[in-house]
C-alpha cells in the first residue's frame, strides 16, 4: 500500500492520549478505515523514528495492530494504524461494564500472543500495557497497540508525560531499566482491572504520583482477585503477575505455560458474538 497524505479523508478525533492525538480515517483509493496516530518528535526525532518504524512493515501477527505506513508533518510523525472499530478495552467496560470472565480468558491469551510475538519475533517489548492499548474490532479480534517499537518514540513521548504511575512496575519506579518483567506487572493490573471494571489499585488512573505510588505498593498488601468470586486459576495467574520482586515474576514463557492460559487456549469463547452485543462509546 503506497500512502500519501493527500489520498485520507479525516474524520472524527478518537481522543489524546500521552503521547500525542489519535483521529479516524478513510483511505480514499482502497476506502479502508485507519486509525492516525500523530507523535510529536522534533527534526532530528522524527528520521530516527520513521527508519525505526520501517520494521513494523515486517510485523504480521492476528495480535498486533496492523501497521500501514507514517511520513513526517508539521512537528512530529503520523503513523497510520488499522482501524479497531470497537475501540479499546478502557471504553468497553466504562460503558458496558466489567468484562465477562471468558472474555478476559480470551484477552489473556491473545495478549500473551501478542506480546510473544513482539518478544521473539519483532525482539522489542511493549513497554505500555494498559486497557486503552489492547483494542477490539467486530470480527472479534483482540490486539496489541502502541508498543515501543521505537527508541527514540517512547522517549519523545516519555519527555511529553508528565507523571503518572498506574501500570508502572515498582523496579521502573526506582528507576531501573524496563524488563519484559516490567510488562508482566502492567498485564496482570490490566488484567485485574477488564475483570473488576475499575483501575484496581488505590486511587483512579492517573491520580497518584510516581512517589505516591511506589511507597503505596511498598506498605501496603496489594488487592487480590477473590478466589470465591472469579476462577481461581485466574486469580493465581494475575497475583502471580503482581509479584513486587520482578526476579520472581514470571517471564512470559511461565505464563504461557500456566494452567490458566491453557485452558483459555482451548476455550471455546464466541468474542464476535459479545462484541455485536456491545454498546459503544461516543467519540
Ligand atoms: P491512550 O492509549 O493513552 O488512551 P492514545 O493516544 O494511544 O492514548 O489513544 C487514544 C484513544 O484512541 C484510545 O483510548 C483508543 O480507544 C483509541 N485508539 C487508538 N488506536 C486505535 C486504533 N488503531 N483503532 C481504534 N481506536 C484506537
Ligand atoms: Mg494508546
Amino acid at each position: 500500500l503506497d500512502l500519501r497524505e493527500e489520498d485520507l479523508e479525516i474524520g472524527k478525533a478518537m481522543g489524546e492520549g500521552a503521547g500525542g492525538t489519535v483521529v479516524m480515517a478513510t483511505h480514499r483509493p482502497t476506502q479502508t478505515p485507519m486509525a492516525l496516530k500523530f507523535i510529536r518528535a522534533d527534526y532530528s526525532m522524527r528520521q530516527q523514528i520513521l527508519k525505526e518504524l520501517q520494521i513494523l512493515h515486517e510485523c504480521n501477527s492476528p495480535y498486533i495492530v496492523s501497521f500501514y505506513g507514517a511520513y513526517p508533518k508539521d512537528n512530529g510523525v503520523q503513523v497510520c494504524l488499522e482501524y479497531m472499530d470497537l475501540r479499546s478495552f478502557d471504553h468497553i467496560y466504562r460503558t458496558n461494564g466489567p468484562i465477562p470472565v471468558p472474555v478476559v480468558g480470551r484477552v489473556t491469551f491473545s495478549v500473551l500472543q501478542g506480546l510473544k510475538y513482539l518478544y521473539e519475533d519483532l525482539r522489542v517489548m511493549h513497554r505500555d500495557i494498559k486497557p486503552s492499548n489492547i483494542l477490539l474490532n467486530s470480527l472479534g479480534f483482540i490486539k496489541l497497540c502502541d508498543f515501543g517499537i521505537s527508541k527514540e518514540m517512547v522517549s519523545s513521548i516519555a519527555n511529553t508525560f508528565v507523571g503518572t504511575a498506574s501500570y508502572m512496575s515498582p523496579e521502573r519506579m526506582i528507576g531501573g531499566s524496563y524488563t519484559v518483567k516490567s510488562d508482566i506487572w502492567s498485564f496482570g493490573l490490566t488484567l485485574m482491572e477488564l475483570v473488576l471494571g475499575r483501575y484496581p489499585l488505590k486511587g483512579e488512573t492517573g491520580s497518584m504520583s510516581i512517589f505516591e505510588m511506589l511507597s503505596y505498593i511498598n506498605s501496603e498488601t496489594l488487592p487480590l482477585l477473590p478466589e470465591d468470586q472469579y476462577p481461581p486459576a485466574l486469580c493465581d495467574l494475575v497475583a502471580k503477575c503482581l509479584i513486587k520482586d520482578p526476579a520472581k515474576r514470571p517471564t512470559i514463557k511461565d505464563l504461557l505455560d500456566h494452567q490458566y492460559t491453557r485452558e483459555c487456549a482451548v476455550a471455546k469463547v464466541n468474542i464476535e458474538q459479545w462484541a455485536a452485543s456491545l454498546a459503544i462509546a461516543d467519540y
